[in-house]
């Protein structure tokens, strides 16, 4: 998006404001697609929990995406945008069986990541479809090498436990119709992904009866100049060759899918903050914003990196600031960052704001949570409201002491 776009929308709506690029969104989604184009089944489900606007969700159902939920009310998010209950997959970890067989019961795609629920689940509903999720122990080192990784995660079912799987498939007659892996890590090496893909491969020789196999997510995206990013379109290649000759073993035609929540929407979003305040001190030139982690949470909790840029004075000349939020404790957004001259008043705009932004905002210090934009054919649509000081009350309550002091005091 154009800087002058941004600021216009600074000025309409107020700040702070996240603001989505519905066009960057369906780019990417195109780019992943036409990347496995030689699959015949290829199946996106968009991760949720990354930016769950339900406007966001909408556009995303409008270009053929399906989702991924990781909570029941992620799932009724997904229905309540239009998607019909085949095109959601619930992939949860840690809930109860409770919510699980709530979301079977809506009819969604169930994925399973622990032998106990999936030994009770299978136990109650032997003709509910299950996925199952595996953890195949792979990750990449620093240099590339494939290690035998994440054996302390709590995520998936170990590979090595594939015997315990085919006991209960066998003892509960369920029926399995997924195979699942998400490893979490950013892939920058495709070897090591395909080579985890491989034992996913393996893994899904030992059922019968699969619709698709999922590889998850974790594509990497840029987040400044000269960044390393996935090469999906590598990925596409050398991939769907090896699933296409997977599928012909297995004698049917899968469907591949993925969970893209990052590759989706990260770089489509710009996080807009005005400047209150320029803070000289001994060592360092503070930018003050009205905003804070309470916002914007990823520089603090993952040392994640936003480029910041002065979109009020982009011809100003270039000076070193540390910018800050005004949360009561440490609340650093970049440190040392080269940046066009700031002026109070000014507007900042942060990039990669669209995923695990807007969704991971609290209202800390009882700030208002930022109203967000989606910008999409050329039109500034306003997709949440900015909170008001109700909002911060909403489900608050108020009791009354006053008497009781009265007759503390009486005594
Ligand atoms: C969070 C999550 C994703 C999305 O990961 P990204 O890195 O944002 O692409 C996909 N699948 C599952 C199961 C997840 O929990």
């Amino acid at each position: 998006m154009q800087e002058s776009q941004l600021l216009k929308i600074a000025n309409e709506f107020g700040s702070p404001v996240y603001v989505y690029d519905g066009h960057k969104i369906e780019n990417q989604y195109k780019r992943l697609t036409s990347a496995f184009k030689n699959v015949k089944k290829l199946k996106l489900n968009y991760a949720v929990k990354a930016l769950s606007n339900i406007s966001v969700l909408k556009l995303l159902h409008s270009l053929g995406s399906g989702i991924d939920t990781v909570s029941i009310q992620e799932v009724q998010l997904g229905l309540a945008a239009g998607f019909k209950p085949e095109q959601i997959i619930f992939t949860p970890n840690g809930v109860s069986l409770n919510e699980i067989e709530e979301a079977a019961k809506l009819g969604v795609k169930i994925n399973i990541d622990n032998l106990s629920i999936l030994e009770q689940f299978g136990a109650k509903h032997p003709n509910t479809p299950v996925c199952i999720r595996i953890n195949p122990h792979v990750m990449a080192g620093g240099n590339a090498n494939i290690s035998v990784g994440h054996i302390d995660s709590k995520f998936g079912i170990s590979i090595h436990q594939i015997p315990h799987i085919l006991r209960i498939v066998e003892n509960t007659k369920m029926n399995i119709n997924g195979i699942h892996m998400h490893t979490g890590s950013d892939i920058l090496d495709i070897e090591v992904f395909l080579y985890a893909s491989e034992i996913l491969f393996e893994t899904a020789k030992q059922f019968d009866n699969l619709e698709f196999i999922d590889f998850g997510s974790g594509f990497k995206v840029p987040y400044k100049p000269g960044d390393i990013e996935t090469n999906i379109e590598e990925l596409g290649k050398k991939l769907s060759k090896r699933f296409n000759d997977f599928c012909k073993d297995y004698g049917k035609e899968l469907t591949l899918a993925f969970e893209p929540g990052k590759f989706l929407v990260s770089e489509s979003g710009y996080f807009l903050a005005q400047v209150n305040a320029v803070k000289q001190t001994t060592s360092t030139v503070f930018a003050q914003v009205d905003s804070g982690f309470n916002h914007l949470i990823r520089p603090m909790f993952y040392g994640s990196h936003h480029e910041i840029s002065n979109i009020s004075n982009l011809k100003g000349r270039e000076r070193f600031y540390t910018v800050v939020g005004y949360i009561c404790e440490t609340d650093t957004f970049g440190n040392n960052r080269r940046i066009n001259e700031i002026n109070e008043g000014d507007i900042l705009a942060f990039k990669n704001a669209g995923a695990y932004c807007f969704s991971m905002a609290s209202n800390y210090n009882s700030r208002l949570r930022p109203a967000e934009v989606l910008w999409y054919n050329e039109k500034a649509h306003l997709i949440r409201k900015r909170e008001t000081f109700d909002d911060i009350l909403h489900n608050q309550i108020a009791v009354d002491f006053s008497e009781q002091k009265e007759t503390v005091a009486a005594k």
